[in-house]
């Protein structure tokens, strides 16, 4: 059984960059987790999780004791690994050990890959709209200048998939967190929230160049036989994960 995983062209290109996310296809997982739900925290069969974990990294030609796994609280903390397991309370990875995978679990709240070819140092970071708002993304990127020496027009980026602006109706507490051409009126009290775009901007405030950061805009509450969605399946969601690390 070959499972299906998302790569991005712009980080193909690295010989010794391994990067994925995964979808929901061809994994062991029935009903509502049908099929590759790679999330233990779900009611899902832990014994399936990690049947589809192990197909999931077996495909990247990576295994579980090299993997980090976040605890994440969608907070704003940035937590540069050294070691495999879990790290508490953090929604943003950094490293520069070879052979150590970063890995964040996501289902409509963006996944950000980074690369830095020069200092070979990679970032994940998990960013729904609370890690957004709080710049997330910016802080990885400062602390990856501060940690490895990167420099951000050296950097590579990727977002996504998560839920588009269309599938994002959000309240106004929520939209006005945000600058007012991020999001649209959807009725009153109510507008659609483009994260996307949002962490575009952040990437390029930073000193990332445009030209560098791709995106796939497949809406994850859209997508339904590629991808679980949390706005769509609520606690039945399963999740995806998202992975980078240097060989
Ligand atoms: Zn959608």
């Amino acid at each position: 059984m070959d499972v299906q995983t998302k790569t991005f062209a712009i980080l193909s290109r690295y010989p010794g960059l391994i990067h994925g996310f995964s979808t929901r296809r061809n994994g062991y997982s029935r009903d509502w987790y049908e099929s590759l739900n790679l999330g233990m925290h779900t009611q899902d069969d832990p014994g399936l999780v990690r049947k589809n974990r192990n197909l999931f990294y077996k495909s990247l030609h990576i295994i579980e004791d090299q993997i980090v796994y976040p605890q994440q609280v969608h907070g704003d903390h940035v937590a540069y690994c050294t070691k495999p397991g879990t790290v508490p309370h953090c929604d943003a990875l950094i490293t520069d050990r070879k052979s150590l995978f970063l890995s964040i679990q996501t289902a409509d709240c963006f996944p950000v890959f980074l690369f830095d070819p020069a200092t070979e140092s990679v970032g994940l970071i998990h960013s729904g709209w609370r890690g957004t708002s709080e710049d997330i993304v910016g802080k990885t990127i400062l602390k990856m200048q501060n940690t490895f020496n990167a420099i951000p027009s050296n950097l590579i980026a990727a977002i996504g998939p998560g839920v588009q602006q269309r599938c994002y109706q959000v309240d106004s507490k929520t939209a006005h967190h945000f600058e007012a051409r991020f999001y649209k009126d959807d009725g009153p009290g109510h507008y659609l929230l483009d994260i996307q775009s949002v962490l575009v901007e952040q990437l390029v405030s930073r000193g990332v160049h445009r030209s560098k950061i791709e995106l796939d805009d497949t809406c994850t509450h859209c997508a339904d036989h590629l991808y679980y969605s949390y706005r769509r399946d609520g606690l039945n969601a399963g999740r995806m994960m998202g992975i980078i690390g240097m060989r």
